[in-house]
């Protein structure tokens, strides 16, 4: 049940008493939004507090995207560093293999171009094309949305199976059914070094609901950054709320 809680809801560090995995959202959840997907800034203090935890946990540290693994390796450089991107259609393993999911690739292609066509008639429109999912940011076209909506839904309307369409903060995916980022979840939850682990996930869109709902099907932490509805326990009011969280832990986990 959707609920909305109040900033006290800060979440307290987890239990020294029990494994825990980490995942991570990273835009709006450990990097601000900012006005292109391209400008957010990613400093080196975020670099190595990631690499830190991931040391800390032994490995079982993941961030979840809906950025494709290309993109945030641009950002994050830390090419070792195990995530998922796309919302669940590709990632890459804690041994640092690569994995892409292939079943929607034809239907994508088949609106790839109708897609195109659209952005290329309202240039306040900007197309990310991931490989695996598209997404048309309408940041500079806000009252867009409703129109958006529609016309995205009638274009892949003939591939039920294959893809379907998400909405995010001012921004629409159309990306293949059956993969979330609570399925990305999941999937680190069966293999080592994240399995036998209990799940903390921290994330701020609509999307990062379907983890939060993997993570409470586990009795992990959901935590919800900023303002708005959600399923998580608990919530941090910003980025720089998330860093501080995440250092305190580490100061405790170096402790123990
Ligand atoms: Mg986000």
């Amino acid at each position: 049940m959707v609920k909305s809680i109040a900033n006290e809801d800060t979440p307290a560090l987890p239990r020294q008493d029990r494994s825990w995995a980490l995942f991570l959202d990273l835009d709006g959840t450990l990097v601000e939004l900012v006005d292109h997907p391209d400008h957010i800034v990613v400093d080196d203090a975020l670099k190595t507090r990631l690499q830190t935890l991931t040391t800390l946990l032994d490995g079982a540290v993941a961030v979840i995207s809906g950025r494709a693994i290309d993109d945030l390796d641009r950002h994050l450089t830390l090419p070792t560093l195990a995530m998922s991107g796309q919302h669940g259609a590709e990632w890459r393993d804690s041994q640092g293999e690569r994995h892409i999911a292939e079943h929607h690739q034809k239907a994508l292609e088949a609106v790839r171009q109708r897609v195109n066509e659209q952005v290329r008639r309202d240039e306040a429109l900007y197309l990310e094309d991931k490989g695996a999912s598209l997404a048309l940011h309408y940041r500079h076209h806000p009252e867009a949305g409703d129109i958006l909506k529609s016309e995205l839904s009638a274009l892949i309307e003939e591939y039920p199976d294959a893809l379907e369409l998400h909405q995010g903060k001012l921004v629409f995916e159309i990306k293949g059914c059956g993969y979330d980022k609570g399925t990305a979840l999941e999937r680190f939850l069966t293999v080592p070094p994240f399995s036998q682990r209990c799940p903390v996930f921290i994330g701020d869109d609509r999307t990062d609901e379907d983890g939060f709902r993997t993570v409470n099907a586990h009795q992990g932490m959901a935590i919800k950054v900023g303002t708005g509805d959600t399923i998580a326990g608990s919530r941090l009011k910003n980025p720089d709320a998330v860093h501080e969280w995440l250092d305190q832990w580490i100061d405790r986990l170096q402790h123990s």
